[in-house]
């Protein structure tokens, strides 16, 4: 029921003509990805170019990458404006084509982490803000850029924006692909970055945030065990935890979440293969 538009080959999609169109005065950008509602957007212009996304400045690698998040519900469009070394410059719409998300149930959570009691109020609260802080990590990396590896071997129990309802009370949409394997299965970069938060979290369990660069992270929660700290330094494919089912889990799985800055975004869109590798 879901289209899958993954990375490779996801050439340009977009949903509004280019502002100028003269064959002999082309816009000098392009902007790619699965264009979808949740989804990064990769942009390319000529190196030495600044870029603004609706109007506020937006980071640019020195040779002219850039990217940004189309919001889970964003129905509106990006404006994308860059102004080119030699004092040109450009103005492009860009509007996510919509997805249909799933319903999903989840039944036999530990009722204490559906309906936390009040007592732990001030860790939650805490925990969200620790978070909230590390997603405003905004360093120049760019490895992301040629696509992510899934982080480990499994079956995809979960998937992005659906509706959860757990222990049968409405949450909110589940922002992250879940990944069922055993305990102990490794969990690995899927490109290079820092990590900017490891802790043990009520409702996450074991989580490791990777900042990217431009603003985007990859989160990796309910850990068995965590095998790298804050301002580590990981390689794609170096092992940074093991999957396990600690904090909001019915069984051992992989919540992988992504983000352009506190904007969710779905990573499975941002890989170079469009499913992990089966156990
Ligand atoms: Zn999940």
């Amino acid at each position: 029921m879901m289209q899958r538009r993954f990375f490779v080959g996801a050439s340009l999609c977009l949903a509004a003509a280019p502002a100028r169109a003269q064959a002999e005065n082309p816009v000098r950008f392009s902007v790619a990805g699965s264009m979808e509602q949740g989804s990064l957007a990769m942009g390319s212009a000529p190196p030495g170019s600044l870029a603004a996304l609706d109007g506020r400045p937006l980071r640019i690698l020195a040779d002219g990458r850039f990217a940004f998040g189309f919001a889970p519900n964003q129905t509106n469009a990006s404006v994308v404006t860059v102004r080119y070394p030699d004092g040109g410059g450009d103005s492009r719409s860009f509007t996510p084509s919509m997805r249909v998300y799933d319903i999903q149930r989840v039944d036999g959570l530990p009722q204490n982490t559906v309906t936390p009691p009040p007592e732990v109020k001030a860790r939650l609260a805490k925990e969200a803000e620790d978070i909230y802080l590390a997603r405003l990590a905004d360093t120049a990396g760019g490895d992301f850029l040629s696509g992510l590896d899934w982080p480990a071997t499994g079956r995809e129990s979960g998937v992005f924006g659906s509706q959860r309802i757990n222990n049968s009370i409405p949450m909110s949409q589940h922002y992250g692909v879940d990944m069922a394997a055993p305990t102990g299965t490794p969990i690995r970069a899927p490109a290079d970055g820092v990590i900017s938060l490891s802790a043990d979290h009520y409702l996450s369990g074991g989580i490791t945030l990777i900042d990217h660069g431009q603003g985007v992270s990859t989160a990796y929660l309910h850990q068995s065990q965590r095998l790298v700290a804050a301002g580590d330094r990981v390689k794609r494919g170096q092992r940074i935890g093991l999957i396990g089912a600690t904090g909001r889990a019915t069984g051992p799985h992989l919540h992988w979440a992504m983000n352009w800055f506190q904007v969710r975004l779905d990573p499975s869109r941002s890989t170079r293969k469009s499913k992990p590798d089966p156990l």
